[in-house]
């Protein structure tokens, strides 16, 4: 049975950094440069040396911080190659279907393009753990900059399809807000209503509601679920594809 390790750590005003470490080989990674000091703190803290940045996409503060936490540590820096451009120092580019490891662990990466074009993931497949950056959130997804809304769709029906139990590290503590919209889009949905509630319980003690687990995300968050019949009845939509089920469900909570 191969372990790891998962540190999980705030950034910013709303952002999580993660540390991945393989207790075997000794090799570390962190999912995205939010901020030196607390990443610098959480090895610190373990006693663990970076080997590898992965970077999910190319926004400040996802990648803004590579170049000084590369300085510090030596680390090799991975990141998409639909942006490698715009990744700094970035060593390895990587895109869906390429195979990584850490230590005897391997990793996945997946194209989940839309909020940038080149985003990627991160999945453990042994492990049941993977980190998609801003592309899939609790409750919610990301805002599609770069993207089409079919694109998005398409990058999280991959996600979807990851299997039951997948542990999903978002890179933002968004769900209060998340709650909120998907509560006004899917009113009648019991297991909705049900998690609602534990999360406004978690936020008014201070607690994350970061990781979250795929089946609850498909069971709740209404950007995973433009085929529900709730939700396409309460958008007047339900002769509609699900792209564009999807596409009103985005540009609603962009004016929420
Ligand atoms: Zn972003
Ligand atoms: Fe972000």
């Amino acid at each position: 049975m191969r372990t790891i390790e998962i540190a999980q750590f705030a950034c910013l005003s709303d952002n999580y950094g993660f540390l991945v470490h393989d207790p075997k080989s000794g090799q570390t990674a962190c999912i995205d440069t939010p901020e030196t000091g607390p990443v610098m703190q959480a090895l610190d803290a373990r006693g663990w040396q970076l080997s590898h940045i992965w970077n999910t996409h190319h926004h400040f503060d996802h990648a803004g911080n590579n170049l000084e936490i590369k300085e510090k540590t030596g680390c090799q820096i991975i990141g998409p190659a639909g942006e490698a451009d715009k990744i700094p120092g970035i060593d390895v580019a990587v895109d869906d279907g390429d195979k990584l490891s850490l230590g005897e662990h391997a990793v996945s990466v997946l194209n989940v393009g839309g909020h940038t074009l080149g985003h990627i993931a991160y999945h453990l497949p042994e492990t049941h753990n993977a980190f998609v950056g801003d592309s899939l959130f609790a409750l919610g997804c990301g805002r599609v900059f770069e993207g089409t809304m079919a694109q998005m769709w398409a990058s999280l029906q991959k996600l979807t399809d990851l299997p039951d139990g997948t542990t999903i590290y978002c890179a933002h503590e968004y769900t209060a807000a998340n709650a909120a919209f998907a509560i006004s889009v899917d009113p009648d949905n019991a297991d909705l209503q049900e998690r609602v509630r534990q999360i406004t319980a978690l936020r008014e003690d201070g607690k994350p509601t970061v990781p979250t687990e795929i089946g609850l995300e498909r069971a709740t968050n209404p950007f995973l679920r433009p085929h529900d019949a709730g939700i396409r009845a309460h958008l007047n939509m339900t002769d509609a594809a699900d792209v564009d089920v999807f596409a009103e469900i985005r540009s609603r909570k962009d004016s929420f």
